[in-house]
């Protein structure tokens, strides 16, 4: 099953066509990205009996948006490939305690091709991969964590570099919440929709050049991992989203130093799910 955001109506896609959920259901089903997880298990059930063939519209250029629109909580994760660890910190664990979380506050989630508008010159990149979790739940076990999970999706996890590390304690989740900071996208793809879901690779690129390549089975805590351990205290509810971690190569760790500017086209994949394209703007005058 993959889903996308047209234009703010749920559609499944198909063959690279989207079919409008709504419609093709009669009205049975909602328009509104915002009662998707709500419908979930109905969604589900609909598109398992939906027919070949159904007419839709080419996704192509179609205008969209973030395909979960209202998460309750939206968690990031710190340091969790070995690669991108050691770019930032001198001698980084191989595995610490348990993930270093922070927060996207939701206010930050835009569309797959949505402009990205540069509030400084210190603007990173960090392409991921995210969870969409699927089922309210506490305390659950990594091996059967998979079953918790809605599907995946891509993910930036956009990062003003000034505001993050600004002393004398780090603010991640004020640095990483601009407008904008948080692209996911294009769809939202359920796990048994790939081979592997633990082994995809993912990357970003600068117009055109290849900054950040690796694969999720290089992730120091696992999707199941993860779900355990942050379940261990918070309960997680349906539509949450968790931005996995970031793979080494990113601009801040690089020499000289490397951010975002104005017309830059920042592309992100991750395999079996799509490729988000965002373009990089200047900030319209503040008001007065
Ligand atoms: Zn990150």
């Amino acid at each position: 099953l993959k889903l996308a955001n047209v234009d703010g109506r749920l559609a499944l896609v198909r063959a690279d066509r989207a079919i409008d959920v709504a419609t093709a259901s009669g009205g049975r089903l909602p328009s509104d990205p915002a009662e998707l997880m709500a419908s979930w298990e109905a969604i589900r059930a609909w598109e398992g009996g939906l027919a070949d063939g159904v007419a839709g519209t080419p996704l192509g250029d179609a205008p969209l948006g973030p395909p979960v629109v209202n998460p309750s909580q939206v968690f990031g994760i710190a340091l969790n490939y070995k690669e991108h660890a050691d770019e930032i910190v001198a001698d980084a664990p191989d595995r610490p305690v348990a993930p270093q979380t922070f927060t996207k506050f939701p206010s930050c989630l835009a569309g797959p091709h949505d402009d990205l508008v540069l509030p400084s010159e210190s603007v990173d990149w960090e392409v991921e991969l995210v969870v969409v979790i699927g089922r309210a739940c506490n305390r659950v076990a990594a091996a059967s964590a998979w079953s918790h999970v809605a599907g995946l999706t891509v993910g930036q996890d956009v990062s003003e570099r000034v505001v993050q590390m600004r002393p004398p304690v780090p603010q991640f989740s004020l640095g990483k919440s601009f407008p904008g900071f948080g692209p996911i996208g294009p769809l939202l793809v359920t796990p048994d929709e790939l081979d592997d879901p633990d082994d995809l690779e993912l990357g970003c690129a600068v117009n055109g050049e290849v900054v950040q390549l690796g694969r999720t089975s290089q992730l120091i805590f696992s999707v199941p991992e993860l779900i355990e351990q942050l379940s261990s205290i918070v309960t997680l509810r349906p539509g949450d989203l968790i931005f996995t971690g970031t793979p080494g190569g990113v601009g801040v760790a690089r020499s000289p130093q490397r951010f975002l500017a104005p017309g830059d086209e920042l592309s992100s994949w991750v395999e079996g799910i799509g490729t988000m394209v965002s373009r990089c703007t200047a900030p319209a005058p503040a008001l007065a």
